[in-house]
């Protein structure tokens, strides 16, 4: 008996197939190429498993393998989990007046590292960074790629083979491999552990100062939070005393509120309360309670900050010209109190009373289209999320689905266009409209009628 895979035909007999050969146009023939290496791959393997192989079906296979190559992998989904900052979902929604700074910087040129008054070589930094120092009333600001990498410039340029001492209650991992301690070691930095996890006092700080010490760094513990027999240092304790040793205070505050906030945020830190306390330079993400871009913030006195600046490490962690236009747009609006324009903002700030009617409404579009639909509105907290703001829960309503199967229809939905993330919880499937921008909310009810048909 001969091998059967010798009876598959070659490459080149495939390819000249003219349902093969006219994916060349739109794909390009390189990929047609590689498609049908790969069908002849599996084919032979399925072969040599003992398993058949309709030879007929290769056209129709290498077309929805071209396809699927062809297609984005990132896409835009409509986020119905409730949970604002999502971090897998890519954080902060962008509010629409940045997103077309985006644009028009990303189609041409800008002005990024030029004068137009002198016409000579000008300063990336005379951007978004001189707004974010006025907004915050402070000497200096720099943007980097994010906040890990402001905490890994800060580190290496202020303490690089010296000592940082820090709170064993502020030793976090904030997620994606983001270890306090991996960072200073990765810095140069030595890590000098004070107090215990849940009490570290004034005392312990002092005691561990040496003349080694280069900074004191305080970390928002911001995914988790200690309770009970809990005790820590005030920014403005630890000031006075970072002060007196004569080394800078810096903070890691992650969720990147500037401003006191009122409603669910009123309890988070901020940087302007930081840096009144005393705290030298504080460091913060973009794309959390800024409703920003990715980015890291840094800022603070001068003569800290300017000195990061001059790092070598700088260069590889800036911004490019497109987050610049979006940081700079997002630092405008809320320059000008225009937080309802931020969505992140706009979204922990929905009045329950619109939340729930939005929810009556959505509800009754449902039912109008599927009479008999168990669909109800029921209390349901949407979280804060992302590392911002631990214990923070938005209290409001979401949707209440109750289905067969949940699981299978939050499936559906994901794999929808565009995709929708939903939660499956109590055997029912949860719709929160807090996260659903103005504008999904007539392709989420078709998403979900199809996915229920
Ligand atoms: C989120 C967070 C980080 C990491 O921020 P990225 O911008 O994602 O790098 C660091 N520290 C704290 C305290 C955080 O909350």
């Amino acid at each position: 008996m001969s091998d059967p895979r010798r009876a598959l035909p070659s490459v080149d007999r495939l390819l000249a197939r003219p349902a093969l050969a006219a994916l060349a146009t739109p794909h390009g023939r390189p990929a047609v190429v590689g498609a049908v290496r790969d069908w002849l791959e599996a084919a032979r393997a399925a072969l040599a498993a003992g398993r058949a192989v309709e030879p007929e079906s290769v056209e129709a296979e290498v077309a929805q393998v071209l396809a699927r190559r062809a297609a984005p992998s990132l896409v835009r989904v409509i986020n119905a989990t409730g949970v604002v900052v999502h971090t897998n979902l890519g954080r902060a929604p962008l509010p629409a007046a940045a997103a077309e700074r985006v644009a028009l910087a990303a189609a041409g040129y800008t002005n990024l590292e030029f004068d137009l008054a002198s016409g000579a070589r000008g300063q990336r930094e005379t951007h978004s960074e001189a707004r974010l120092a006025r907004l915050l009333g402070v000497e200096a600001a720099a943007t980097v790629n994010n906040c890990a990498a402001a905490v890994m410039l800060a580190l290496d340029t202020l303490a690089s083979g010296r000592e940082v001492i820090v709170s064993r209650g502020e030793l976090v991992e904030i997620g994606g491999s983001f270890r306090i301690p991996d960072v200073m070691t990765r810095s140069g930095a030595r890590l000098v552990e004070v107090g215990t996890t849940n009490r570290t006092r004034l005392d312990d700080y002092r005691r561990a100062l040496t003349p080694q010490t280069a900074a004191i760094l305080k970390v928002h513990p911001s995914n988790f939070r200690v309770s009970g027999f809990t005790e820590s240092v005030e920014p403005g304790d630890l000031a006075a005393l970072a002060r007196e040793a004569g080394v800078p205070l810096l903070e890691d505050q992650g969720s990147g509120l500037l401003h006191p906030a009122a409603g669910a945020l009123s309890g988070e830190p901020c940087a302007a309360r930081s840096l009144a306390a005393g705290v030298d330079v504080v460091m913060m993400s973009g794309d959390k309670l800024l409703g920003g871009p990715q980015a890291g913030l840094i800022v603070g006195a001068v003569r800290f900050v300017a000195p990061m600046r001059k790092n070598p490490l700088y260069r590889a962690l800036r911004l490019d010209k497109l987050r610049i236009a979006a940081l700079d747009a997002v630092l405008d609006l809320h320059e000008r109190g225009r937080l309802d324009e931020v969505p992140v903002r706009r979204m922990l700030d929905e009045p329950a009373a619109a939340g729930e009617a939005r929810a009556r409404a959505f509800a009754d579009a449902l039912r109008g289209a599927r009479p008999g639909l168990a669909v109800e509105v029921r209390p349901a907290a949407s979280a804060v999320g992302g590392g911002a703001a631990p214990d923070v829960e938005v209290p409001g309503v979401a949707l209440h689905l109750q289905l067969a199967d949940p699981g299978a229809a939050a499936a559906r939905l994901r794999a929808g266009a565009p995709p929708v993330v939903a939660r499956v919880a109590d055997d029912a499937l949860w719709l929160d409209l807090r996260t659903v921008l103005p504008g999904e909310e007539d392709e989420l009810r078709d998403a979900v009628l199809a996915a229920l048909a």
